[in-house]
């Protein structure tokens, strides 16, 4: 562990260091006769000179080099000549009385030789490589990024995910399903005496952030039994095989560790449908589904492996991970109801300090449509704001203002706002809380404010629906509609013109009046007829046409009249309502931002036949 932290390149100059010093070291046991050795070439004739003078101490003949020393010990010199093809030389050496001998050539020692010559390089280059690759591995980013084909699947036991069922508020359905896995994990005894086999695989299916992550980690916290969590995404390798490699390696694991859960978040990321087509194919995710296929097929349900996975478009998946044995149970999460948010907001409040004037209820009435994770970014908000502020609870207010962050952006407080802009952007709103509010079917006003948000809507008019109903009549979609066209109507009928502030509310009125024609059969033109399919429907729901290109015309001219229809309808009640209109945008001007009572109120003054007398 403390090697790690170390800088690898430090560590390399280090093993330098070392190496070079254990070199310098042998040179001195090994070698020492060479290393204080000098030499000094001389002639024969030299040689024989020094001989006959008697200067000459002993001499060593190899091949035809001799080499020989002084008998002046100060002299340091080792004499090398020519060994001249002298054949008196002996008789000569004998002459002078100097040893002689002939250099046998020196048999080293086998092993020493292979040490020096194979072993100890081979063992440096290695140390070296490896070194090399450690520091590679730190910046490729952890210590796994090499070693091929070992899966990094983190065992979670209870105690690491610390979630339990009480974490996910609503998900009733999703988690009495999941509750069957946990019982058969505890006492697989009970599942087997009557001969039913529990599924070997469960799918998580719905759309972003409602809680498909946390209820695996929820399910692992209340089984304690080995939590194997993977994201889809880490299968994905830079080599063909190693994605292949991994998922064989965990399925090795959870099979030791059994009874245990093996989850695979994202799984869409490999378990996209295997293309017909060769050309656009991806090997290295084939192969990798090919093997998650082979092992959910190879082990035993008995053993209580259960594998879940979770993902945001099932319709994505092959259709052979569904299919019987493998991934056979699926279990919908879908974006919470009217109550399911507000005991989400309930659960995320529950380590927030609350002030007495909290409504959760009224919170969730205003977040239709929200998902657990946005509404747990509205708590947090929330309660950053309070301490923005100074104060130390979070107030209603607080969650409102967190709700509108969450939905539209943030209060733009620093931009200036010319006045005539300002004006126009108060009939703007309050076009849309008018028309609102004359209808019946649509959702009562809450709050109208023209304070500006940095996502650039200039304005909000929030509306909260009493209660949730899940279907919606074709009238209710018509006025929401009208609703919407309700702002632009404003503008035209007071400043006879119009502005760029509508484009969300007409790309909002473009949709919803495009699905009345070709989903939800409530064009009189066509009738029941799908004209468009959906093909993400979790994620957004991107739609294409079905339909010829002769009708796809019919269906813009029904959409156009659609919306022509609902704008007249919304600029007459405008029309008829004038004077409120009038106060009402005033007042709103003044107070920037005023409450679903108060605009009421005033609505309510020109409700009275007394006021229409006068
Ligand atoms: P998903 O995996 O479906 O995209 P997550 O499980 O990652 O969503 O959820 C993100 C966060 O949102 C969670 O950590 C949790 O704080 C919050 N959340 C979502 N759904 C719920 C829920 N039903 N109850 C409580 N918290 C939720
Ligand atoms: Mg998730
Ligand atoms: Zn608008």
């Amino acid at each position: 562990m403390v090697e790690q932290k170390k800088n690898p390149r430090k560590s390399l100059i280090w093993y330098c260091v070392i190496v070079l010093a254990v070199m310098a070291v042998l040179n001195t046991i090994l070698l020492p006769q060479f290393s204080r050795m000098k030499t000094k070439e001389v002639d024969y004739s030299t040689f024989l000179t020094m001989l006959e003078n008697g200067e000459v101490k002993q001499v060593e003949k190899d091949g035809d080099v001799i080499a020989f020393n002084s008998t002046n010990e100060n002299d340091p010199f080792i004499y090398v000549t020519g060994a001249w093809d002298d054949p008196d030389l002996v008789d000569r050496l004998t002459q002078a009385g100097v040893q002689f001998t002939k250099v046998v050539p020196r048999e080293e020692s086998p092993w020493l030789s292979l040490l020096i010559g194979l072993v100890l390089p081979t063992a440096l280059l290695w140390g070296a490589g490896y070194l090399l690759m450690r520091s590679m591995q730190k910046k490729m980013g952890g210590p796994n990024a090499m070693s091929f084909g070992k899966s990094n699947a983190k065992i979670y036991v209870a105690a690491q995910t610390g979630k339990t069922f009480a974490d996910v508020a609503g998900e009733d359905e999703a988690k009495e399903a999941l509750k069957e896995i946990v019982d058969f994990l505890h006492d697989p005894k009970k599942y087997e005496s009557i001969g039913a086999t529990m599924p070997k695989g469960a799918l998580l299916v719905g759309p972003p952030g409602t809680g498909k992550t946390l209820l695996a980690k929820a399910v692992a916290g209340e089984a304690n039994v080995p939590f194997f969590s993977i994201s889809g995404s880490e299968f994905v390798e830079m080599f063909v095989g190693m994605g292949a490699a991994k998922v064989r390696d965990l399925f090795k694991q959870a099979q030791e560790k059994a009874p245990c859960i093996v989850f695979i978040d994202e799984i869409d990321t490999i378990g996209k449908k295997r293309d017909s087509a060769g050309l656009t194919g991806n090997d290295e995710r084939e192969q990798t589904l090919n093997q998650l296929l082979t092992e959910m097929d190879g082990f035993d349900g008995k053993k209580g492996v259960v594998i879940l996975a979770a993902t945001n478009r099932p319709e994505t998946l092959d259709k052979a991970l569904l299919r019987p044995g493998r991934f056979d149970r699926r279990i919908p999460v879908e974006l919470p109801d009217l109550q399911g948010r507000e005991s989400i907001l309930r659960v995320h409040a529950q380590d927030v300090k609350l002030g007495p004037d909290i409504d959760f209820s009224a919170i969730a009435r205003a977040t239709a449509g929200a998902s657990g994770a946005e509404l747990a970014n509205i708590i947090n908000e929330a309660a950053l704001r309070a301490v923005r502020l100074g104060r130390f609870a979070v107030t209603q207010e607080d969650l409102e203002e967190s709700v509108e962050v969450i939905l539209a952006g943030y209060q733009r407080k620093s931009a200036v706002i010319a006045p005539k802009e300002k004006q126009i952007v108060a009939y703007h709103e309050i076009g849309h809380a008018l028309v609102a509010a004359k209808q019946t079917d649509s959702a009562p006003v809450h709050k109208i404010t023209i304070v500006p948000r940095t996502s650039g809507a200039l304005g909000y008019t929030m509306q909260v629906a009493e209660d949730e109903s899940v279907l919606m009549s074709r009238e209710e979609i018509f006025n929401k509609i009208a609703t919407l066209t309700g702002g632009r109507s404003a503008e035209e009928l007071i400043f006879g013109t119009c502005t760029s502030g509508a484009s969300n509310d007409i790309e909002q009125a473009t949709k919803l009046a495009r699905s009345m024609v070709t989903r939800l059969g409530m064009s009189e033109k066509f009738g029941m007829i799908a004209l468009e399919t959906q093909s993400n429907k979790y994620l957004g729901g991107d739609t294409s046409l079905a339909c010829s290109e002769g009708t796809a015309r019919q269906v813009d001219e029904e959409v156009i009249t659609l919306i022509g229809k609902a704008h007249e309808k919304a600029f007459s009640i405008l029309k008829e309502n004038l004077p409120a209109l009038h106060e009402l945008a005033h007042y709103l001007l003044e107070k920037e931002t005023i409450t679903g009572e108060e605009f009421m109120e005033i609505l309510k003054k020109y409700d009275s036949p007394a006021a229409l007398e006068g």
